[in-house]
C-alpha cells in the first residue's frame, strides 16, 4: 500500500534470517509446509529469495537432507518445506484468508471469519499467516534471549521496527529502530528533516490505512502502538508519511481513495460502493463541482464502510477519512477540513487530473484544466 515498502528490504539483504525464523516457528507449532507470498511485480526479490531458499535446501536445512540428519541425530521427527507463491499484484492478497484462497488457486477473495485461519486454513489445515518482519524477528530473540530483547524499545511492544519513511524528507528510506522512538527523531535526525526545510503540514505514521496527524501534532509523538492510539491512529506496518506545509491535501485524499477503490476485491456493498462513492466525490471536488454537503456526505459514506465489511480494507479506505472507530476526530476531512472547504469554495481545479490514473498530462488536458 502507499508508503509500506520494507518487507522488500529483508528479502535483499536478509533472505537467510527470514529463512530460519520461519524454520523456528514451524518447528515450534509443529508446521511441516510453509508458503512465503510475494506479489508477482516483485520477481526481482523473488529470485533473491529463491536462491536463499534453494542454498538452505543444498546445506541440509529443508526438506529431506533436513528430516534425515534431525532423525540421524537428534531422533526428531521434523521436516519443512519452503514455497514461494507469486501472486498477481493483488493488494487484497495480502489480507490473510485471501492470500490462503489465492494460493489455493482461487480469485483472491476474503473468507468470512470464523472458521479462523487457525482453526481452518489453507488446505482447510490450521494455518498461522504471519507477516515477514515479524518472521525475521525470530532468530535474533533467541539468540539474545527474551528478556534482553523485551528490553528494547517500548515496553508494551519491545523490539525494533522497520520504518519506511518515504514523502517529503531529505532521506527517504526503510530504518531499523527501537520501537517507541520519537517520530520528530526518524523525520529530523534520521531522515535529514524535511525537504527545502519546509514545515510540516501532516504526518501519516503506519502506512496509509492509519488516520494522518497533524503537523503541529507530532511533537513528543513516540512511534508505539500505545503511544499512538490515544491520539486516533495506529502504528500499522510503520510506513511514514511525511507531508509538507505545500501538500494539496484534498489531492492527498483523493490518490489515497483511488488506490482502495481499486484495489476493493468488490465482495461486499459498503466496500465496493461506498470506496466508488467517496472517490466520485473526491474528483468532484476535485474538478471544481464539489459542494459543501460532499465534505460530510463523504464522512457519512466513510462511517457506512467502517465496520461492515468482510475484511479490514473497508475499515483501511474509511480511515484517512474520519478516523478510526475512537473519539478522536482523526481523518484528514476532519482535520484539515478547512482545505476541502477552500477547495469546495474556490471552484479550484485539480491541474493535473490524469496523474491519479497513471497516464501522462497532455497538453490538451492541461489546456482544459488551467
Ligand atoms: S472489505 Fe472490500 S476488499 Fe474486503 S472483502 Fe469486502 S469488498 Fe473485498
Amino acid at each position: 500500500e502507499p508508503g509500506s515498502f520494507k518487507d522488500r528490504q529483508i528479502f535483499e539483504f536478509n533472505p537467510h534470517q527470514l529463512i530460519e525464523g520461519t524454520l523456528i516457528a514451524s518447528y515450534a507449532m509443529g508446521v511441516r509446509t510453509a508458503y512465503i507470498y510475494i506479489r508477482g511485480e516483485y520477481q526481482k526479490w523473488q529470485k533473491i529469495l529463491q536462491t536463499a531458499i534453494d542454498e538452505a535446501y543444498d546445506r541440509g536445512l529443508l526438506g529431506d537432507k533436513l528430516e534425515k540428519s534431525l532423525k540421524e541425530q537428534l531422533n526428531i521427527d521434523f521436516r519443512l518445506d519452503f514455497y514461494i507463491h507469486s501472486g498477481a499484484g493483488a493488494y487484497i492478497c495480502g489480507e490473510e484468508t485471501s492470500q490462503m484462497t489465492s494460493i489455493e488457486g482461487d480469485r483472491g477473495y476474503p473468507r468470512i471469519r470464523p472458521p479462523f485461519p487457525a482453526q481452518s486454513g489453507l488446505w482447510k489445515k490450521p494455518t498461522t499467516v504471519n507477516n515477514v518482519e515479524t518472521i525475521t524477528n525470530i532468530p535474533k530473540i533467541i539468540e539474545m534471549g527474551g528478556e534482553a530483547y523485551s528490553k528494547i524499545g517500548a515496553p508494551g511492544h519491545p523490539g525494533t521496527l522497520l520504518y519506511g519513511v518515504s514523502g517529503h524528507v531529505n532521506k527517504p528510506g526503510v530504518y531499523e529502530l527501537p520501537s517507541g522512538t520519537l517520530l520528530t527523531d526518524i523525520i529530523y535526525n534520521v531522515c535529514g528533516g524535511v525537504r527545502g526545510g519546509k514545515k510540516i503540514k501532516a504526518v501519516i505514521p503506519g502506512g496509509s490505512s492509519m488516520p494522518p496527524l497533524r503537523g503541529d501534532e507530532i511533537e513528543g509523538v513516540r512511534m508505539d502502538e500505545e503511544s499512538l492510539k490515544p491520539l486516533g491512529t495506529h502504528i500499522g506496518t510503520g510506513g511514514i508519511i511525511v507531508m509538507d506545509e505545500d501538500t494539496d491535501i484534498v489531492k492527498v485524499m483523493l490518490r489515497l481513495i483511488h488506490f482502495y477503490h481499486h484495489e476493493s476485491c468488490g465482495q461486499c456493498t459498503p466496500c465496493r460502493e461506498g470506496c466508488g462513492w467517496l472517490e466520485k466525490i473526491l474528483k468532484r471536488i476535485n474538478m471544481g463541482e464539489g459542494s459543501l454537503s460532499d465534505i460530510d456526505l463523504m464522512l457519512s459514506v466513510a462511517q457506512q464502510i467502517e465496520g461492515n465489511t468482510i475484511c479490514a480494507l473497508g475499515d483501511a479506505a474509511a480511515w484517512p477519512v474520519k478516523g478510526d472507530f475512537s473519539p478522536v476526530m482523526g481523518g484528514f476531512v476532519n482535520k484539515f477540513r478547512d482545505e476541502f472547504e477552500k477547495a469546495v469554495k474556490e471552484k479550484r481545479t485539480f491541474r493535473a487530473p490524469n496523474i491519479v490514473h497513471g497516464r501522462r498530462n497532455t497538453a490538451e488536458t492541461l489546456v482544459q484544466t488551467a
